[in-house]
């Protein structure tokens, strides 16, 4: 048996959400959907729309700049789960309120339910924040934030934009944003006035892959090519290391990586976001390990251990919700950490990039949404 196909495994998530949901350990605020308003649409270009939402008790909603939130939608009767990133700088509309922007993508059908549907007064079940996909506040530091973005991907290089700029005066960010034609833009204009605004610490490089007729900005693909010849003009490079953070499709991520191994950029000076879910990327393509059944037991804390059997290609957390096993999860990207344990014994294969941090791969955490075991696995939870 393959994996659950997307529907399904909807189905299976929404089904066992109410008893995944209250947990023995304490939940934290990630865990918890919470039911925020539709304040304003903005119509930001002919496919892509800002939801300004709004926590009615007035309750914060916080969240760092590069964050996501998932967004729980009923659409024809199929309860779906998407992750939107924060594109505002966190208070800018209000302590309680949040900007998402959206992205048709073509037959996809919670981007263009929010495209079509939403509307002032409508309530959005969310949950979230989510990621590790952030940039840090200076502290004062001098720092160059360089960001490549593709299409939506510019969501959550936005909000460190925004927020960088306005409350971090030696900060420098530069950010070079690919789209296909000009009407593909999104927040051009509100790009070009911080451009305005910050002379000299914004440097911003629009690239079409399609332009008009005397288009003055960058032309092409973010490819490897493009984006070395972007990076080449980008000012203040030389001065000192600077934080690279990329978002965008997954081929312009591996072009990315590429340009900036030529540029003798280090690893750790990268900080990647993919926008596409773990299942419909390329680098998930199956091997012969991932073609077999594999057992599992799982350990958690002041419980009998758990054993059943992953289907071949299913995730942990696919393969424990069917078995009937209670465990901790959120955002199903690999991005929140809800269903982090620990690798006992065996071997898994994990979606990257995710939001483990380098320091916790040693000590063997995957997640359980992410993860598909390559062997006779054992795990254990870290709560
Ligand atoms: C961490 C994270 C943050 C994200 N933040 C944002 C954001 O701020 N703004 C935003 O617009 N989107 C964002 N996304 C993408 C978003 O979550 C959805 O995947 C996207 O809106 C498509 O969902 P859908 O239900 O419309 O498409 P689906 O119904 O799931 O898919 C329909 C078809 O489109 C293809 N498809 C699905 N997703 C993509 C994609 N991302 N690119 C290209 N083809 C795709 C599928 O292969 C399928 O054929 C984010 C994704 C992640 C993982």
């Amino acid at each position: 048996m393959g994996a659950l196909d997307a529907p399904r495994f909807q189905a299976v998530l929404h089904a066992l959400v109410s008893i995944s949901t209250p947990l023995e350990s304490s939940p934290g605020p990630i865990l918890r959907a919470r039911t925020l308003r539709v304040e304003r649409v903005i119509r930001e270009t002919p496919d892509t729309v800002t939801l300004v939402l709004e926590d009615p008790s007035g309750a914060p909603v916080t969240f760092v700049p590069g964050q996501f939130f998932t967004v729980l939608v009923t659409v024809d009767g199929v309860p779906l789960r998407r992750a939107y990133s924060a594109s505002c700088a966190p208070e800018a509309e209000g302590p309680s309120r949040v900007s998402l922007t959206v992205k048709r993508v073509a037959g996809g059908r919670v981007s263009n339910f929010l495209n079509d549907r939403a509307s002032p007064g409508m309530t959005l079940e969310v949950r979230g924040p989510s990621g590790s996909f952030t940039a840090a506040p200076g502290n004062g530091a001098v720092r160059h934030l360089v960001l490549v973005a593709g299409g939506s991907g510019i969501t959550p290089l936005m909000s460190m934009a925004r927020t960088a700029l306005a409350t971090e005066p030696t900060t420098s960010v530069s950010l070079v944003y690919g789209n296909r034609r000009e009407q593909d833009i999104i927040f051009r204009e509100a790009l070009e006035t911080l451009a305005r605004a910050h002379e000299d610490r914004f440097r911003l490089r629009l690239v079409l892959s399609e332009p008009p007729s005397g288009w003055k900005g960058g032309v092409g693909l973010l490819n490897r090519y493009v984006l070395e010849d972007e990076f080449s003009v980008l000012p203040g490079l030389e001065a000192g290391p600077a934080t690279w953070f990329i978002c965008g499709p997954e081929p312009m991520l591996v072009e990315a990586r590429a340009a900036l191994h030529s540029w003798g950029v280090k690893p750790e000076r990268i900080r990647e976001e993919l926008f596409t879910r773990p299942h419909l990327r390329q680098s998930s393509a199956p091997t012969a390990e991932l073609l077999a059944p594999q057992p599992v037991e799982i350990r958690l804390r002041g419980r009998e251990p758990r054993r059943f059997v992953a289907p071949a290609g299913m995730t942990v957390l696919e393969a424990a919700l069917s078995a009937g096993l209670s465990l901790q999860y959120s955002c199903t990207l690999g991005g929140c950490g809800s269903c982090r344990l620990r690798l006992v014994e065996g071997e898994v294969r994990m979606e990257e990039p995710n939001c483990l941090l380098p320091q916790e791969r040693p000590l063997r955490h995957v997640l359980a949404c992410i993860s598909r075991p390559l062997s006779p696995v054992v795990l254990e939870d870290l709560y």
